[in-house]
């Protein structure tokens, strides 16, 4: 063999991906202003100038989660890594965890307690309605040694939102920790971290805040911070120990943990600046307002949701696909000839459901209406 016969078979050039719409669960249309910005001059991880720009979005970041926590930063890996985080930082052996399941992610948080050596004790909702708060109170009441309650806020494959200010009041009063899924909802629903007293929140670039996929915002209270300080078992995990990650993004002088992505981050910032620009309260306030110029839209063409109105994620729509039409071949039709990409449904939804995002900036009047007439015209 010669250097030669490991060449590709064919001749690959620039990759220039076509422009799409993406209305689907996520990731969502990212900015010009966010995309320009991850075209900036790539910095070395422990630049001054870039260590300035980590502060900011560390204040940025307590912005959006509405918290003083110190521990609040970014991930560099996706929201699923958030997600592990909090978990292997958070569980010791044989500790007992209530963990919410409601749709495709509460399975996953079982399968991280598992694999961390915890205890899950599951909380069961049907898909499509929210955590019910009874059930929890009363798993709580049955397992008073349970140390954390998991759940998901905002679940992506349904369209649900629980209440997650409920939830973590129900798990102080049982004194558990509390470690709340937000990938979905920040910046597109309220989250209000302190107010709340959520322990340990994690998010994701690619939705609300319309970034990139492949960061992860969390955020820990003091109360995490120092049970993990103290731990008497090591975190099981190198990367994702918050003791270490503490030297990079906590201190001031600042020591290598692992080479940050920093054009990603860059990307980050600017989505942040952007959502302090438009304001929480104006972004909330314009994801809701594009979900109820949809929900008009297929209500007259007799499209049915899938969640009860009072559980509705403005972000997330779920419909029910109409009777006698091919889910795969409408979805084919709207990516060929709109360039225009909707989510299929996970799990028990598969075939049976359509996901329609309006997050970040794909969430939009003229987007609104793009998929109203494309949907209408495919469907005739
Ligand atoms: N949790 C929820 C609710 C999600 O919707 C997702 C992704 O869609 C994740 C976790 C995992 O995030 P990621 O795909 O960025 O790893």
């Amino acid at each position: 063999m010669t250097i030669e016969d490991f060449r590709p078979s064919k001749k690959i050039t620039t990759f220039y991906p076509p422009q799409r719409i993406l209305m689907g669960p996520g990731p969502s249309d990212t900015h010009h202003r966010v995309l320009s910005a991850m075209a900036r001059p790539t910095l070395g991880h422990l630049d001054p100038v870039f260590v300035i720009m980590m502060e900011e979005i560390k204040e940025l970041l307590r912005y959006a989660f509405l918290t003083k926590n110190k521990m609040t930063f970014s991930v560099s890996a996706p929201g699923s890594v958030g997600m592990e985080m909090c978990f292997v930082n958070m569980i010791e052996p044989g500790d007992k965890v209530v963990v919410c399941r409601n749709g495709v992610f509460g399975p996953r948080m079982v399968e991280n307690v598992e694999r961390h050596g915890g205890v899950a004790v599951v909380v069961d909702d049907k898909w499509g309605e929210p955590v019910d708060p009874q059930k929890v109170e009363d798993t709580l009441k049955q397992h008073p040694d349970a140390k954390i309650l998991a759940f998901v806020h905002a679940e992506t494959s349904t369209g649900v939102l629980s209440d997650a200010k409920t939830l973590c009041e129900i798990a102080r009063r049982h004194d558990c920790m509390t470690i709340v899924d937000t990938v979905t909802s920040l910046a597109g629903s309220p989250i209000k971290v302190d107010e709340w007293g959520i322990d340990a929140i994690y998010s994701g670039s690619q939705k609300c805040l319309s970034c990139p996929p492949g960061l992860s915002p969390v955020s820990f209270s003091e109360r995490v911070t120092d049970f993990v300080k103290k731990r008497k078992v090591k975190v099981h995990s190198w990367f994702m120990d918050i003791n270490l990650l503490l030297g990079y993004w906590g201190s001031s002088t600042r020591t290598y943990h692992h080479t940050a992505p920093t054009n990603a981050l860059y990307a980050l910032h600017e989505s942040l600046v952007m959502l302090s620009e438009e304001g929480l309260e104006h972004s909330w306030a314009r994801h809701k307002r594009n979900h109820e110029a949809l929900k008009a839209g297929f209500e007259t063409m007799g499209i049915q949701y899938v969640v009860d109105e009072k559980y509705r994620l403005p972000q997330l729509n779920s419909v029910f696909i109409p009777d006698g039409i091919d889910d795969k071949a409408v979805r084919a039709r709207l990516l060929d000839e709109y360039s225009l990409e909707i989510g299929a449904g996970l799990g028990d939804f598969a075939g049976k459901v359509w996901r329609f995002g309006l997050m970040g900036t794909s969430s939009r009047v003229e987007n609104v209406l793009t998929c109203l007439n494309a949907l209408e015209v495919v469907l005739s």
